[in-house]
């Protein structure tokens, strides 16, 4: 049974079931890591579940389940990782996770991995990163590591979510935006009706939402494959017909073999 090597230093509940975890290695060094790339975190099945979750399948129990988890954090950031969370209620690990507190011990593997990072794209191109739910982390810790040193290239983050409540890291995003007049932050929200306050922002499935080419005003053109390079994170569902859209619109997916301009880091 791996030992339980680090610790929760920071827990921050964003909505019922959402959370941003830091972690700290007890006793070891973390090890470099790339923006985009991904931990994973274990627990032991004896773990509690939080209160909120359902009880998992008894076929499904796993002795000590482990998960990957995009790297929210800046990887200048070397003392803890970052990571942005959503409970699958049924789920093995993510109920574990969320009975956690401060000070709770878990298991992080000390290799991260990935290749869903900017590697791939050439320093010059624009950039959109498309995501749902906690699909925002990967893009977290490269606006955190590369934002300040982005020079002229355009980014846009536009983040899907149910409800406003659940997009997390708005305040960040929306201050990242007014210090960096080449960033531009898109909140989308699928369920407006009942939100405390009136929702004056976009509405709809980002595969609909797209269609009304929201970074035409701010960057003057919709963004090309000439220019830009896209990506996308977080739900399967959203990420396959996204790719539909985009190569309707002229962008192929980038393999190791065949460049293209769509990256994609499919959480199931
Ligand atoms: C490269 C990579 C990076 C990932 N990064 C993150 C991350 O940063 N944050 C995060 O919350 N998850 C992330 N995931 C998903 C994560 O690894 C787990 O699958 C998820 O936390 C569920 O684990 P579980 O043991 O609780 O559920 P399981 O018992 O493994 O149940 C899995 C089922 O839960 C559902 N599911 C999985 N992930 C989600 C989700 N995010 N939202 C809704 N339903 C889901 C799917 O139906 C899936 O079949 C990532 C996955 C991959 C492959």
């Amino acid at each position: 049974m791996p030992e339980l090597n680090s610790v929760v230093i920071k827990r921050t509940d964003i909505a019922p079931g959402l959370m941003i975890l830091r972690v700290a290695p007890t006793g070891w060094e973390l090890l470099p890591f790339k923006p985009g790339q991904f931990a994973v975190l274990g627990l032991p099945a004896e773990a509690p579940r939080s209160a909120t979750s359902l009880p998992e399948e008894p076929e499904a129990r796993e002795a000590f389940p482990r998960r990957a988890y995009s790297i929210a954090s800046s990887s200048l950031d070397r003392e803890y990782l970052e990571f942005y969370i959503v409970e699958v209620k049924t789920g093995a690990l993510t109920p574990r996770l969320f009975a956690l507190q401060q000070g709770g011990r878990l298991w992080l593997g000390p290799k991260v991995a990935g290749l869903f990072t900017l590697d791939q794209v050439a320093p010059e191109r624009n950039l959109v990163f498309l995501a749902t739910g906690t699909g925002l982390a990967p893009y977290m810790s490269m606006l955190r590591t590369h934002l300040d040193a982005a020079g002229t290239r355009r980014l846009a983050v536009i983040h899907g979510a149910r409800h406003v409540q659940d997009l997390g890291y708005r305040e960040e995003l929306f201050r990242l935006q007014g210090d960096h007049s080449n960033f531009q932050y898109i909140p989308v929200i699928t369920q407006p009706k009942g939100e405390p306050e009136p929702w004056r922002g976009a509405i709809g499935r980002l595969q609909e939402f797209w269609q009304s080419r929201p970074l035409e005003e701010a960057w003057g053109a919709n963004p090309t494959a000439a220019d830009t390079d896209l990506f996308l994170c977080g739900n399967p569902g959203m990420i396959e017909a996204m790719q539909k859209v985009l190569e309707g619109e002229g962008f192929t997916e980038h393999t190791r073999k065949q460049p293209g301009q769509l990256h994609f880091e499919k959480y199931w």
